[in-house]
């Protein structure tokens, strides 16, 4: 019987046991550190004022109760490739025929002055949390949002409604994943929100309770650092070959090593030398099929297969409750506001749907285990 290990049960490593479930003669192990599937993409709107961040985790005990894999509640650590084990952070170790790392990424923070000292960063729910605790719901409250990628104006709109945001961005447009038009239009929605949207001025200190940007400063109560993502560290300590920006080097397979494969943000994909943004869309396309190809190599049918060419449906960001902006569909028709939101609010529900059928849960996927 083959052993197949998934560290990371985020939407790439739950794509991956999705498919490798079709495997009847396999033992299949979840290494993950978390109670709970984190809707991750659902987050901003928990920051909301009647959001809560329950609300979008979804508990394993749960979701895995009428499957056969085992959940370990652990951190994977290190990679043992010679001796095919992993090793945990309570210093056990796991031994595996077939392994898929999917542990996610890390805020990308760089070394200005003061900001590790004081600013958020929304990752995980446990970050969600700690900003949610300092939040305090009334205009009063100043919010600065660095970044004005998909997390910063995701954040930023969220907020707008009961606080004061400031959202700085370095480049002189915000969504740059995003055609000219759309990111002026979120730039529009943004501004008539009643969020300050500084464009064109790097951040370059924080000096409580004042940001410093190249030009100019603004005091703030609460700070959000939304600068982008980074490999996790502890990928940097293992043997795995890695690429310039630190990420395990795979091949159009996703696999690292032999027996080795990774998927989600660990898996730097660049087709035809494009670099592909990291999403929980291309985590659970690529999870799903780096677990196909497992199957595929354990069943021996002689063909690598065709490489991985992901399908996108879409890129949809929210700017506040009701509005959103963004492209759907493979050519990328643009859609911009209640559509844009609803249609995102939709794929959150597809997403969810796709895991009870996976899982074979009932809906919404949210009550403990009885
Ligand atoms: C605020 C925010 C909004 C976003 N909005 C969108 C959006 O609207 N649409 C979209 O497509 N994408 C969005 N993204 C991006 C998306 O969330 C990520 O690309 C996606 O979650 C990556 O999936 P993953 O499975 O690789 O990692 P994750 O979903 O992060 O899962 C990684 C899992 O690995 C576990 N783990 C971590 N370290 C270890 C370890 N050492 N050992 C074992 N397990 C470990 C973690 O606990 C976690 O469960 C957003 C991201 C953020 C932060």
């Amino acid at each position: 019987m083959q052993k197949i290990v998934v560290a990371g049960g985020g939407y790439a490593g739950l794509g991956a046991i999705g498919a490798l479930q079709k495997l009847q003669d396999a033992e299949i192990i979840l290494i993950e550190p978390g109670s709970g599937h984190q809707l991750i993409p659902e987050l901003p709107e928990a920051l909301a004022k009647h959001g809560s961040i329950d609300n979008h985790v979804v508990p394993y005990d749960s979701l895995l109760a009428e499957t056969r894999v085992k959940y370990i509640r652990h951190y994977v650590t290190n990679v043992n490739v010679e001796r095919r084990v992993v090793c945990l952070d309570n210093k056990d170790e796991v031994s595996y025929d077939w392994l898929v790392l999917a542990t996610g990424s890390e805020p990308a923070m760089p070394p200005i002055p003061g900001l590790r000292d004081v600013a958020h960063t929304l990752r995980d729910a446990h970050d969600a949390r700690k900003i949610k605790n300092e939040l305090q719901y009334g205009k009063e409250q100043r919010v600065a949002v660095i970044g004005g990628g998909l997390t910063g104006v995701e954040v930023a709109g969220m907020l707008a409604e009961d606080h004061d945001v400031i959202l700085v961005e370095a480049f002189d447009r915000l969504l740059p994943a995003l055609g000219l038009g759309l990111s002026q239009y979120a730039y529009r929605r943004l501004i008539a929100a009643g969020v300050t949207v500084v464009m064109g001025q790097k951040l370059v200190r924080v000096n409580p309770p004042r940001i410093e940007l190249e030009k100019d400063h603004y005091e703030y109560d609460v700070l959000i650092w939304a600068g982008g993502i980074t490999p996790p560290k502890w990928i940097k300590t293992t043997e795995l070959p890695l690429n310039v920006a630190g990420y395990p080097l795979a091949d159009a397979y996703g696999q690292v090593l032999p027996q080795i494969f990774v998927a989600g943000d660990l898996w730097h994909v660049v087709i035809d030398g494009q670099e592909i943004p990291a999403t929980a869309q291309l985590a659970a396309i690529a999870g799903n099929f780096v677990g196909d190809t497992i199957i595929s190599r354990i069943t021996n049918d002689g063909s690598p297969g065709p490489a991985f060419r992901p399908r996108l449906r879409g890129m949809l960001i929210s700017l506040d409750e009701g509005q959103g902006v963004g492209w759907v569909l493979h050519g990328g028709i643009p859609v911009r506001g209640f559509s844009a939101r609803t249609l995102k609010n939709i794929s959150f529900q597809q997403y969810r749907l796709k895991l009870s059928k996976i899982f074979d849960r009932p809906w919404p996927l949210l009550e403990p285990r009885d």
